[in-house]
């Protein structure tokens, strides 16, 4: 027993004989009988990974966006605070660390060992991570399009309606597609000249913002007003906008979307590069539109959502379990936001499998007031060899089965995800 590993674990409770080892397994992590010996972060691919290793023989994975291949120093900045730790008790843990994180990317570490946390604590418990966070409200969880697009070939609103077309046969079935809108895709606005009052910005993309003039405003409703041709009632559609639209641009935008039932407009005033919540402005135009506002996936922290839900500065918050501060700290909000009146739909495009995984107990156990979280891709294809665990297909008819294994209930095939491991990462797994 001493020496069993993560994946013979996690595959003897998954059998028919899973009740011997189970309560062995219980007898030996009874409260404060597990400890953390250590806390690594390998970058796999793109995706900044976490394992926390303890000393009964359980690690828990944890993942950050793969936009972060950078995080390594920050999650081992907090590698002193939890040695010694009892990694069961999550939130005592948290407490240590959750202090010295922030907005992206500062939280994304936090957010990673959080979820890391969570995994030991369910196989150490030998129970999915759903239970620990209050159960299952729901076996099967809707996921929109998230990672999965197709190329545009130009600029149009025929181009968008082509391109919805083919996201709407994508294999995966989806029940809601995203688009980017306006300042949140420069290639729309730059398509058309003088779509704005100011000259294109070089630099990171969504940096562009300003007033739009009356011919940039037409061409993004045009492109709007075909893709819902397109999609007609059978799928939704929300929209991802900004930000960088002026509040009166925005309003009107919304005001003439309103025919078409567009399930949110996405960081219209804030968001992505300015990681402010601006609830004050947001309720402007909330209050002025019958179409759901969304913001959120910038935000660490349920503290800083405190002003946009009892503000009711929107319609819908889209934390990001990877930067929010895990899947605890977005269940939280989940359930505060839902005591509002307001609705729950996290973000999670680069959130990798582990991330997968973690969004999937997260939703399963969210209140009645969630819509669908944005489903990640492993990137490159070639990590869907690297781990266990996830049905295949991984969702049908736009959903995804909530499997019952401990913990997050996947695990790394480490033989071949050592073959993928850097030279500097080589000891990852040992
Ligand atoms: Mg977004």
């Amino acid at each position: 027993m001493a020496n069993w590993t993560r994946r013979s674990f996690v595959r003897s409770l998954s059998g028919a004989a899973a009740a011997m080892p189970l309560r062995a397994q219980q007898q030996r992590t009874r409260p404060g009988a597990i400890k953390i010996t250590d806390l690594r972060c390998a970058i796999i691919g793109r995706n900044p990974t976490v394992r926390i290793v303890t000393d009964q023989g359980i690690s828990g994975y944890g993942q950050a966006e793969s936009t972060k291949p950078y995080l390594k120093p920050m999650v081992l900045f907090y590698r002193d605070y939890l040695l010694g730790e009892d990694p069961t008790d999550v939130q005592n843990v948290l407490l240590k660390i959750r202090r010295m994180g922030a907005s992206k990317p500062w939280g994304s570490a936090v957010s990673a060992i959080e979820i890391a946390l969570w995994d030991v604590a369910g196989q150490a418990a030998g129970v999915p991570v759903y239970k620990l966070l209050g159960g299952k409200i729901r076996n099967r969880v809707r996921a929109y399009n998230g990672g999965v697009r197709f190329p545009m070939s130009g600029q149009t609103p025929r181009d968008y309606a082509e391109n919805m077309a083919r996201m709407k046969e994508a294999k995966e079935g989806f029940t809601l597609i995203k688009q980017a809108v306006g300042f949140h895709n420069p290639a729309m606005m730059r398509a058309m000249p003088g779509a704005w009052y100011d000259e294109p910005r070089k630099g990171p993309p969504h940096s562009d913002r300003g007033l739009m003039t009356e011919r940039g405003l037409k061409h993004v409703i045009a492109c709007v007003e075909a893709m819902k041709k397109v999609l007609g009632d059978e799928i939704g559609l929300a929209l991802d906008c900004g930000p960088g639209w002026t509040v009166k641009d925005a309003i009107t935008f919304a005001r003439a979307l309103e025919p078409y039932h567009i399930t949110w407009l996405e960081d219209l005033i804030t968001g992505d590069y300015t990681p402010y919540p601006n609830a004050d402005v947001f309720r402007e135009v909330t209050q002025s539109t019958s179409v759901p506002i969304h913001t959120g996936e910038q935000i660490y922290l349920r503290e800083n959502f405190k002003d946009l839900i009892e503000k009711r500065a929107v319609d819908v918050v889209g934390p990001d379990p990877e930067d929010v501060g895990g899947i605890s700290e977005l269940k939280w909000i989940a359930e505060y936001a839902d005591l509002h009146g307001i609705l729950m739909a996290p973000h999670g495009i680069f959130d990798g499998l582990f991330g997968l995984a973690a969004h999937v107990h997260m939703a399963a156990a969210l209140p009645q007031n969630y819509i669908a979280f944005e489903y990640p891709l492993g990137q490159p294809d070639w990590w869907y060899e690297i781990v266990e665990g996830l049905p295949n297909p991984i969702m049908k008819k736009g959903f995804i089965d909530v499997w019952d294994r401990p913990g997050l209930g996947v695990t790394f095939n480490v033989r071949a995800a050592k073959a993928r491991l850097s030279e500097e990462d080589r000891h990852f797994f040992d």
